[in-house]
């Protein structure tokens, strides 16, 4: 079926901007300056989980000065009620063993917890070497599994948000700026 969204449909469901992109730019240098101090002289791999992070990912590994590989993954998270049910489904999976590398999954957003809980049990029974969660959005209001990121970016309150790689209905990633989204 043919989607359509006319420009006036697209700019109406952008309420406000929450975070520019100059906060964002800011942010990001300061992430990857925290991750090159922290990894610096051992074998790093960046994980982004698809798609929503792809944007972040492509800007923080360029904030980072030390060597670092780059891997992508999509996931999504099975669950009854407010339990994760602690299986994920892998859509797309790793190319390469995690096992002799720092791992440091990039993901958009922490929302319920559920998807990083499951992905995170799932890559450390692959054994790296170590394994961190870097997020660039965290809404802590909305949790319902006790999960929290090493390093997020920004909090938010209980906003659906858009763009900088966030969809709504798939429109919206490229926005270079995070925005509140009119959706009902
Ligand atoms: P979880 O609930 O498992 O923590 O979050 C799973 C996924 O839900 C996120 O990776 C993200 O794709 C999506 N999500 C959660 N909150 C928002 C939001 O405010 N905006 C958008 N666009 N996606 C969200």
């Amino acid at each position: 079926m043919e989607k359509i969204c006319t420009q006036e449909e697209f700019d109406g469901k952008i309420k406000r901007v929450l975070i520019s992109k100059e906060e964002i730019a800011t942010a990001v240098q300061k992430a990857g300056k925290m991750i090159s101090d922290s990894y610096d002289g051992k074998p790093i791999l960046l994980v982004s989980i698809l798609k929503g992070s792809f944007v972040f990912m492509a800007d923080l590994c360029r904030a980072i000065t030390v060597p670092c590989e780059i891997g992508f993954m999509s996931a999504k998270s099975y669950y009854s009620g407010t339990v994760s049910s602690g299986i994920v489904q892998i859509n797309m999976d790793l190319d390469r063993d995690v096992s002799g590398y720092h791992v440091v999954i990039v993901e958009d957003i922490v929302d319920t917890g559920r998807t990083l809980n499951d992905v995170v049990k799932l890559l450390k029974a692959r054994n790296p070497l170590s394994l961190r969660v870097v997020t660039l959005l965290d809404k802590p209001d909305r949790r319902v599994v006790d999960f929290t990121p090493d390093y997020s970016l920004f909090t938010i309150p209980d906003l659906f948000v858009i763009g900088y790689g966030l969809d709504y209905a798939e429109l919206y990633r490229n926005l270079p700026y995070i925005a509140e989204a009119s959706v009902e």
